[in-house]
């Protein structure tokens, strides 16, 4: 029998994946086709950009978390600085709580994020050096939603978020 809308859970999704161009660089990192249309039989796909939430413009510099990882920002002890130099914490921690906003308002039990972001990582993130350097932790959104109780994945996860989360059959 096909799904309906209804039965479909929700799915907080970082809006870059889906094709929106609210990266720093105006760009997005929209999934295949396929994988889209996979992800919609199973979810129903809610898009957050927390940088773009929090009132930050697109295109933006590119910023990294300074002296910790996403938990550490959300208790005060490390910073998001962006490539210029300036001090976006406010803006990342703003955009967070509303993407959490969302979350629960619709909720989400998971959310679907971009890996690697100062915002949307799971995993990882750059160290804030503007190097290339990664280091294990997540971004701020990530953990913020993590911490409330959300489970969340990345784009290299979709397989596994589908078996665990998905409509079983879609
Ligand atoms: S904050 Fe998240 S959703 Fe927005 S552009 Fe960055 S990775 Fe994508």
């Amino acid at each position: 029998m096909p799904q309906t809308s209804l039965t479909r859970p929700p799915l907080l999704v970082s809006a870059c994946l889906l094709g929106q161009p609210v990266r720093y660089d105006g760009q997005a990192k929209a999934q295949p086709d396929a994988t889209l249309a996979m992800l919609a039989r199973h979810f129903e796909l809610i898009p957050v950009c927390p940088e773009s939430m929090g009132g930050l413009p697109t295109p933006r510099p590119p910023a990294e978390i300074v002296g910790g990882s996403g938990a550490q920002v959300l208790a005060g002890a490390a910073i998001v600085r962006d490539a210029t130099g300036a001090d976006v914490t406010a803006p990342f921690v703003a955009g967070a709580r509303d993407a959490l906003a969302i979350a629960r308002q619709r909720q989400c039990g998971h959310a679907l994020l971009k890996a690697l972001s100062p915002s949307c990582g799971n995993h990882e993130h750059y160290d804030g050096s503007f190097g290339g350097v990664l280091r294990p932790g997540q971004g701020v959104a990530a953990a913020f939603l993590a911490e409330a109780g959300v489970r969340v994945w990345n784009e290299s996860e979709i397989d596994a978020l589908i078996r665990t989360a998905g409509v079983p059959g879609a």
